[in-house]
């Protein structure tokens, strides 16, 4: 199983200078395709795709039988690929033959930080929003791209990085090396001074850190900046951020009222995958978040991956990333529920308008908790807990306020269902609950609702017991 377990001793990778200059000159050779115009982007889009399609119908025999016969036809008749069939078929799409996922997954399971594998490749594991594990693999020059993109917003939202003068950045997210967040908190940057706090740390803990580090940015995953907000706002917390950022999941509606509120500043959120890095970006409009078009195109569409239209929110999204090669994603699924503006930003910018998210509030799991209350169990906490599990996927049922069932799909031989339940009872305690009545059920395929979405985590609704 793959550590769970924040590194005490991580092992830290320092970008030199010249790697610096070179994240931020890719960056800023994107600049002009924001002024762009549709007939631009949309040209751009097909010259990259033509380049990337022929590049893995020549080098991933998965792509050359996945297409075959729609070689030229247009991107929206391709076949959807979904995470599972990605791993399931992982030797054959990766366009470099000596990776096997394999021996990537070994890697991960030893990884202490942002170590390289065969000083060539970065790799990332994910459980997402579906519940099936996804190994995700960079190679150097594509890492760097991944986060110039990761950054690429900051010229929009003024983000602190004056040379000479060093940053306080704090990060609140996962520092699991193999998680693509907690891969980055391994990233030590000339002239930024960046404390990496883990979710998993106590809150008093995060609070006394923040407030001796004192940052200039702020940045995490959308429920821990909430927290934290409410922290500040309630007088322990005491920081004066000038920019926030958040990632991972959807900020809601009170979270932003809280930060505006504790802060006096609006947040800019980010949203992104693991499989494809960052999709799109808030602007300093705040109108909702642009679709980086010149990198990765987003088709927004119902069950039947068919366009759903401006204004209206799809079942989900199919993205193609156009500038990675080693694991080319065309076509891939990811449960989103998105809806993109009608009209365009007030800043400018071409790039689409993501408007709004579905909050993902129905898989945060309340139990009764030791001192009476009651207490929300986030889903980093199972993602962090199942992905690596030895499975082929799993979902997680709210069956009781105290009872929770875990469906296994496809327990490999190694899978320890005692010492899985202990494990993840010890985690759900440590967090305030009382300790819930278990169980492991063993399915054959994963449960879809009405709409044909997978619900990975199903949380009781408000009032049912
Ligand atoms: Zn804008």
């Amino acid at each position: 199983m793959l550590n769970t377990k924040p590194q005490s001793h991580p092992e830290f990778k320092t970008l030199s200078i010249f790697q610096l200059l070179k994240i931020f000159w890719q960056g800023r050779k994107l600049r002009p395709h924001e002024k762009w115009n549709r007939e631009q982007i949309k040209q751009h889009q097909e010259k990259e795709l033509r380049k990337l399609r022929d590049f893995a119908y020549s080098n991933s025999p998965f792509y050359k039988k996945f297409h075959k016969g729609l070689e030229n036809s247009p991107l929206h008749e391709l076949p959807v690929l979904t995470k599972k069939e990605l791993m399931s078929s992982w030797d054959e799409i990766v366009t470099d033959r000596s990776l096997h996922l394999k021996d990537v997954e070994n890697f991960l399971n030893n990884l202490k930080g942002a170590e390289l594998y065969r000083d060539k490749y970065y790799a990332y594991a994910t459980g997402g929003t579906t519940g099936v594990k996804g190994i995700f693999i960079y190679s150097k020059k594509e890492w760097f791209k991944f986060f110039s993109i990761a950054i690429r917003s900051s010229g929009w939202i003024n983000i602190p990085f004056h040379f000479g003068k060093k940053s306080r950045m704090a990060i609140v997210q996962s520092t699991l090396p193999w998680h693509v967040a907690g891969g980055i908190a391994f990233i030590k940057i000339p002239f930024v001074n960046m404390l990496a706090l883990d979710t998993t740390e106590p809150l008093e803990q995060i609070v006394k850190k923040l407030n001796d580090f004192q940052p200039n940015l702020l940045g995490g995953f959308a429920e821990n900046i909430h927290t934290l907000a409410k922290e500040q706002l309630a007088g322990r917390l005491r920081i004066k951020p000038d920019t926030i950022t958040s990632t991972a999941e959807t900020l809601k509606k009170e979270a932003r009222k809280a930060i505006e509120e504790a802060w006096g500043i609006k947040p800019f959120e980010e949203y992104g995958a693991t499989e494809t890095g960052v999709i799109a970006s808030e602007c300093e409009a705040h109108n909702g978040q642009h679709i980086y078009e010149d990198l990765v195109v987003v088709e927004v569409v119902d069950n039947d991956n068919k366009i759903v239209p401006p204004g209206e929110y799809g079942n989900k999204i199919l993205v193609t990333v156009l500038w990675n090669r080693t694991l080319p994603i065309i076509r891939y699924e990811l449960s989103d529920h998105i809806k993109l503006d009608t009209k365009p930003c007030s800043c400018g910018r071409i790039f689409t308008l993501i408007k709004e998210i579905q909050g993902r509030e129905e898989n945060v799991i309340h139990l009764p908790g030791q001192a009476g209350n009651r207490v929300a169990i986030e889903p980093d906490l199972f993602f962090d807990n199942m992905v690596l599990l030895p499975i082929d996927g799993w979902q997680i049922v709210q069956e009781k306020e105290d009872t929770i069932s875990f469906l296994i799909l496809g327990p490999h031989k190694d899978f320890k269902e005692a010492d899985f339940l202990k494990h993840i009872v010890d985690e759900i305690v440590k967090h305030g609950a009382k300790p819930p009545s278990v169980k492991v059920e063993y399915i054959k395929e994963l449960k879809k609702t009405k709409l044909g979405k997978t619900i990975t985590i199903q949380a009781l609704k408000k009032g049912e017991k």
